[in-house]
């Protein structure tokens, strides 16, 4: 919106040096058909076609003629190339390349947002980091691109990004809020944030009792976007701005990565901005239960049987999983105006992570369709996932002898899915509110991430550090259903 990328080039001037995309099956013609000295120096630049691999080929002056980039093999079909662009942004020296003006809309789309996430810099401490994504190479885009399209979507990435890798000392639950706050405002969003004791008196025992501890007031952050007619979508986000796991005090080790803890909320305000950016014909709520799970006489304790928004109680079996605790009062607020479809996004467990490790995102839903269509965006937009299952005999390992549950699991196996199903009792409406039977409350389309949020390593257009993991699929997902 507004100003263009810079990475981004509409006209190609004379500088421009062209790309010429190859593909492993089509190398070898390819190059049969160049002069002598062309094939010997990409011989003596030993260029193979694997994808990404990406060489600057001079004429006889000595000037570039062209690049050669080499990209996966259906790079037009169901599941377009993203990332080979992306390496030949890291690959090719500074410089001005323009697309190939037959790249089908597809790909050339496909691979002008690679570039763009390429190009992207966490700025905010480094000054030189700042001029580096300023002054990157640029890439002529064709008309076949859908400029609009990539550009928010970059943008809207680049926001969860940032605000993951921004340190928790500057993004609080406070700065989180006004960070909200700022992108409701500059999309008409109606904007509300329930803060500190207000959280008791309003019915989110939960919110309040794991962010109590800090100095940092907790709070949940709601806004509502579009037409008051339209398909209700809810996103709901992790917003723990840092979980030192609170009196079960996590290790140094375990400790470290603990500013990525609001992930969630960070992809959800990533998302919304994509939603709202792209106008997609739906009526947008977002709430981000934002807390510090900190250490203090007030904090939380273990064994401790905490209300909740939805009339539960629940046992507190360790208080690092906390942020289960929060998202539980959020869907309990978000089930109250009935949407059609919610979606939640957490950096929930570790053991997500050990069952698929850190670059797919874990998914649990209640529906099918919504699975399939999640998994059908993540196949389009490269963005993997893989759905776990909610198991319902495992519920039995949240029983509590105390409480209607407790938040962690009695046993050490399959944490990923007693998470997912411990928000699934409270996605699941209460039933005592109908009697007859006939019309018992249904629970909306739910899926539940558990995400990483998180580059380990860097890779072609996604360099280390935060990443807005499932939005892409996500948006998809929401696009087919009500774009
Ligand atoms: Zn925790």
């Amino acid at each position: 919106m507004g100003t263009e990328m810079k990475c981004f080039a509409r006209k190609a001037g004379k500088d421009a040096v062209p790309l010429v995309l190859v593909t492993a099956t089509g190398f070898e013609d390819w190059k049969a058909e160049l002069p002598g000295a062309e094939q010997a120096w990409l011989d003596a630049n030993d260029f193979k076609p694997r994808p990404g691999a990406a060489l600057l080929v001079p004429a006889l002056s000595g000037a570039p003629a062209y690049a050669v980039v080499a990209v996966e093999e259906d790079g037009t079909g169901e599941s377009p190339d993203y990332w080979s662009l992306a390496a030949a942004y890291k690959a090719l020296p500074k410089g001005r390349y323009a697309l190939p003006a037959d790249t089908p809309g597809p790909q050339a789309t496909a691979a002008a947002l690679g570039w763009a996430l390429a190009s992207y810099r966490f700025t905010r401490y480094k000054p030189s980091a700042k001029a580096e994504e300023k002054d990157g190479s640029i890439l002529v885009l064709t008309q076949e691109v859908d400029r609009s399209f990539v550009e928010n979507l970059a943008r809207s990435m680049a926001l969860a990004r940032d605000l993951i890798t921004t340190p928790a000392s500057d993004m609080g639950p406070a700065e989180l809020a006004d960070t909200a706050k700022a992108l409701a405002a500059e999309h008409k969003a109606k904007f509300k944030c329930v803060t500190g004791e207000a959280l008791l008196k309003q019915g989110f025992p939960m919110i309040h009792a794991v962010g109590r501890a800090s100095v940092r007031a907790p709070r949940l952050i709601d806004f509502t976007w579009g037409d008051a007619k339209a398909p209700k979508v809810t996103l709901i986000g992790k917003g723990v701005c840092f979980d030192s796991g609170g009196l079960d005090l996590k290790p140094a080790a375990g400790m470290m990565m603990m500013k990525k803890d609001m992930g969630g909320a960070a992809i959800v305000l990533g998302l919304a901005r994509m939603i709202m950016a792209s106008k997609l014909k739906v009526r947008l709520r977002v709430l981000i239960p934002a807390v510090e799970n900190s250490v203090s006489g007030d904090a939380f304790r273990p064994l401790d049987v905490l209300d909740s928004r939805k009339g539960l109680t629940v046992e507190i079996g360790n208080t690092d999983a906390e942020g289960r605790l929060v998202l539980a009062d959020a869907l309990t607020l978000a089930l109250e105006d009935e949407p059609d479809l919610m979606l939640d996004f957490a950096t929930l467990t570790g053991a997500a992570r050990v069952a698929v490790g850190t670059e797919i995102s874990a998914f649990f839903s209640n529906s099918d369709a919504l699975a399939a269509d999640l998994e059908d965006g993540a196949e389009a937009m490269a963005d993997p996932v893989w759905r776990l299952p909610l198991h319902k005999p495992y519920r039995r390992m949240l029983d509590s002898k105390v409480a209607s549950l407790n938040n962690i699991s009695n046993g050490p196996f399959g944490g990923a899915i007693t998470a997912a199903l411990f928000l699934e009792e409270f996605v699941t409406p209460a039933s005592k509110d109908h009697d007859d039977g006939d019309d018992a409350p249904t629970a909306p389309e739910w899926a539940h991430f558990d995400i990483m949020a998180w580059n380990q390593r860097p890779r072609p257009g996604r360099p280390e550090g935060g990443e807005a993991m499932g939005l892409r699929a996500a948006y998809a997902a929401i696009r087919k259903r009500y774009g």
